[in-house]
């Protein structure tokens, strides 16, 4: 399980990153942000944070 960020929503502020406790979080080419699913521990941080919602849990 990883959260993924919604790209439609996101609006590439970075809050996300900075909060990410493992570094899961990075800037893409196009300015918004991914998740790198390897990475993340599903904490909830990077949704919490967010001021459009767009990180959300992902089944996988
Ligand atoms: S859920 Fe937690 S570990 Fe995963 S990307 Fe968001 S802040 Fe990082
Ligand atoms: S906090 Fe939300 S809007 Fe800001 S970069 Fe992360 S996903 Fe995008």
């Amino acid at each position: 399980m990883a959260h993924i960020i919604n790209k439609e929503k996101c609006i590439g502020c970075g809050s996300c990153e900075a909060e990410c406790p493992v570094g899961a979080i990075s800037a893409d080419e196009d300015g918004k942000y991914v998740i790198d699913a390897d990475k993340c521990i599903d904490c909830g941080a990077c949704a919490s944070v967010c001021p459009v919602e767009a990180p959300e849990p992902k089944e996988d």
